[in-house]
């Protein structure tokens, strides 16, 4: 729990250090137990958010976050691909299988113009 709060009181725009609550005349949604999708899309992001900052541990706010407000972690909700590894956002393929279907799908293309 401390983890998350520090989280947002250090990085969620919308957290106004001054007055300890939201800006915009709202309490900070998620410290009173509620979803925020600002602080799901910007500040805590998806899984594989490309801003995630490396002093913290992601795999902990995920979980405090759902703790806290309910929410379902993106982490639980993993897409997988046919072979059975985790996907990235949209991702169709792992990176093997993507490798693969496109050697394939050349190999299929050079016989077709060699015939
Ligand atoms: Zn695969």
């Amino acid at each position: 729990m401390k983890t998350l709060v520090r989280f947002i009181k250090a990085e969620c725009a919308n957290y106004d250090k001054h007055y300890q609550q939201g800006v915009w005349d709202e309490p900070c949604k998620v410290l009173a137990g509620k979803r925020c999708s600002y602080f799901e899309k910007c500040v805590l992001g998806p899984p594989d958010y490309k801003f995630q900052l490396p002093n913290y541990d992601y795999t902990k706010l995920f979980t405090k976050y759902a703790e806290l407000t309910g929410a379902k972690t993106p982490v639980v909700e993993q897409r997988l691909c046919d072979c059975g590894k985790p996907l990235r956002p949209r991702q169709r393929f792992c990176n093997d299988c993507a490798r693969k279907r496109r050697k394939d799908s050349n190999r299929r293309y050079n016989r077709k113009r060699a015939g």
